[in-house]
């Protein structure tokens, strides 16, 4: 089973995807951490790629499609979770062509539906374990002892440096100029099924769960 998540930067995406992965034993596709990856090793692609990122717009095209190809030829596991991939026209129409040319099928599109002002409250607050890569929020989900990471232990912390309010408006344009505009794509193929992105992780979760099981 293959699908895509898609939201504006904040919606839950990369959550519901480590959760997925997780209970069904899929694989998380994201190309914000391939690109992300690519930065901090200063590859070719990384260097390319960090101006744009840090401005909060889309890389090209053709770089993020080669990444989702090769991981792809890495093998996917129970399943590809799409995360932040495609987001454009011209994306769709490239993972269209990736999935066919590997007796792939697409099965479902989710779109996790969220309130804008909110979202921009909820990208500016969070903050990841340095070491395992545990999310946390300033407001929402503090570490129980402050400082150290509930999961690991680590005292280490990291915040994206596109997670201010300034880039992340220029990420929801983006996201209302070039991405939304891809779910009629998937909609006449009837793949297209809406969550409401504001209720809480367990709810969401609950939600997806039903659209795979056929019952959403
Ligand atoms: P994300 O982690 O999905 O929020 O992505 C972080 C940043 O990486 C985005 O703001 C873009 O600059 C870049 N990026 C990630 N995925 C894509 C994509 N599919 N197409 C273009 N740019 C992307």
């Amino acid at each position: 089973m293959n699908i895509i998540l898609l939201g504006p930067p904040g919606a839950g995406k990369g959550t519901q995807a480590q959760r997925l992965m997780t209970t069904r034993g899929m694989v998380q596709l994201s190309t914000g951490d391939m690109l992300r990856a690519a930065v901090k090793a200063g590859s070719p692609v990384g260097l390319q790629a960090k101006a744009v990122m840090d401005a909060g717009q889309l890389v090209s095209d053709d770089i993020v499609s080669a990444l989702i190809g090769e991981r792809l030829d890495q093998g996917i596991g129970g399943g590809a979770i799409f995360d932040g991939y495609p987001r454009t026209a011209a994306q769709a129409e490239a993972l269209d062509g990736l999935l066919e040319a590997r007796d792939q099928t697409l099965d479902f599109v989710i779109e996790l539906e969220v309130d804008e002002a909110a979202l921009i409250e909820r990208v500016e607050g969070r903050y990841t374990c340095a070491r395992c890569g545990t999310g946390y929020h300033d407001r929402f989900k503090l570490p129980k002892v402050p400082g150290v990471c509930d999961v690991c232990g680590s005292t280490e912390f990291k915040r994206r440096p596109d997670d201010n309010a300034e880039t992340v408006r220029t990420r929801m344009q983006e996201y209302r100029a070039k991405t939304a505009p891809i779910l009629p794509i998937y909609q006449v193929r009837g793949l297209v099924h809406r969550v409401d992105g504001m209720a809480d992780i367990e709810h969401v979760a609950q939600s997806i769960d039903a659209i795979l099981a056929g019952r959403g």
